[in-house]
């Protein structure tokens, strides 16, 4: 259960509803029309919710990092994707506040949608500032956020209107909130963090927030050689940071305190190069890394280990891949992991931008419980901080 109302909870019926949704989606390089509409998607339930109930819906998002008003990030592709999806008009509008937009606005009728310009056409919204804030507030009687994507933000469109307009949640950032929130703070054991990808540094924050919950920690990725080095393995040309490893030690001696488990690689795929075109590839012991040679995957005999952990599991929270996914040559730790996940019978639940992506791309994103559809959100979320554009919205 979320701990903030909703659109259920609250009279949408004549109003004027402000809602903040995350149509942030991939472009087409020369078209610019929209590649991926799963963002969308992801936003019809509240507003289908909005249209049947009787309020007028008034749809605000960025799209792209526009520098000024930048004619190819227009949101009218996005408007006609909408449309499609809708099976009902929706009334494109060519500013984001101002007389033009309040005049569109007061035409409406219960149950229909418009859409307003891009939002960071306005350097106003980045920045939080009030006055534009307000502006968006006036065109509204309530505001929604349901951006998960973005709700890690304070801007005009995520945040500060909310100190203008009663503000409730959609129905995306409710799921959002219930899923993660219920892992964080009442799971079914074992419980299981699957960390991986880039940088232990991106990962700090997960990592201290899941160790006192968990009951182990199975970590691959490029992060792991910086935790194998902090035990003392040469790991090659692999990715370290070093200036982490006194971090991974401590993060290593706080988990034995605790009594959680963590699992480091016991074999690693090495290559010439971290990418398809890599010509020496093979698998080795931990101990055993070449100096020339950089770490791209975890090996088969760790993913059987990570698996048969995961398997066993009732709820597993995986954030990062387990290699560099992106190459056919070394995407199979990943897969594996993906695997696992789907057989487990618990809750799964998938965060970050890559780990998403990966899971999807490798056929198992119908098999888990939960694909979080923030990437910087869904990590601020499982570092335990409360979003900025959650946080200002109405407690129940
Ligand atoms: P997420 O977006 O799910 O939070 P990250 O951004 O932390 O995940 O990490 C994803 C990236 O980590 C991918 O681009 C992947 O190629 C990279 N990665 C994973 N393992 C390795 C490795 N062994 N060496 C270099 N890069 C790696
Ligand atoms: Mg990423």
């Amino acid at each position: 259960m979320m701990h903030k109302k909703t659109i259920r909870d609250v009279d949408v019926k004549g109003k004027r509803v402000l809602v903040r949704v995350d149509f942030n989606v991939p472009l087409d390089k020369t078209t610019f029309a929209v590649k991926d509409d799963t963002r969308i998607k992801e936003a019809l339930p509240t507003i289908k919710y909005l249209m049947e109930h009787g309020a007028k819906t008034i749809l605000v998002s960025h799209l792209g990092r526009p520098k000024g008003k930048d004619q190819n990030l227009k949101m009218d592709n996005v408007a006609k994707k909408l449309e499609e999806l809708l099976g009902k008009p929706v009334m494109k509008l060519d500013d984001t506040v101002g007389d033009a937009v309040k005049g569109a606005v007061a035409k409406m009728k219960e149950g229909d949608v418009c859409l307003l310009e891009n939002v960071r056409f306005y350097p106003e919204e980045e920045k939080n500032d009030p006055e534009f804030s307000k502006k968006l507030a006036e065109l509204a009687d309530l505001y929604v956020n349901d951006a998960f994507g973005t709700a890690h933000r304070a801007h005009s469109s995520t945040a500060g209107v909310a100190q203008f307009l009663p503000a409730v949640a959609g129905f995306l950032i409710e799921k959002e909130v219930t899923v993660m929130g219920k892992a964080l703070s009442n799971p079914e054991k074992p419980f299981i963090a699957v960390l991986g990808g880039a940088k232990v540094s991106d990962k700090i924050g997960v990592i201290e927030n899941l160790l006192p919950k968990v009951n182990a920690i199975l970590i691959g990725g490029a992060m792991a050689f910086t935790f194998l080095k902090a035990k003392g393995y040469t790991v090659g040309k692999s990715l370290v940071e070093d200036d982490k490893l006194g971090v991974a030690t401590e993060i290593m001696k706080k988990a034995e305190e605790k009594g959680v488990k963590l699992h480091l690689p016991v074999d690693v795929v090495v290559a010439d190069k971290p990418d398809d075109t890599a010509t020496v590839v093979k698998t080795v012991k931990v101990g055993e890394i070449p100096a020339d040679l950089v770490g791209v995957d975890i090996g088969p005999e760790t993913a059987k280990i990570f698996s048969g952990v995961i398997v066993n599991a009732k709820t597993v929270i995986w954030n990062g891949p387990m290699g560099v996914f992106e190459a056919k040559k070394f995407r199979e730790g990943t897969r594996a992991i993906a695997e696992a996940l789907s057989k487990v019978k618990g809750t799964t639940i998938v965060g970050g931008g890559d780990s998403a992506s990966a899971i999807q791309k490798l056929g198992f994103g119908d098999k888990v419980s939960h694909i979080s559809t923030g990437g910087g959100a869904s990590l601020e979320f499982l570092e335990g901080r409360e979003l900025p554009g959650i946080a200002v919205l109405q407690n129940k």
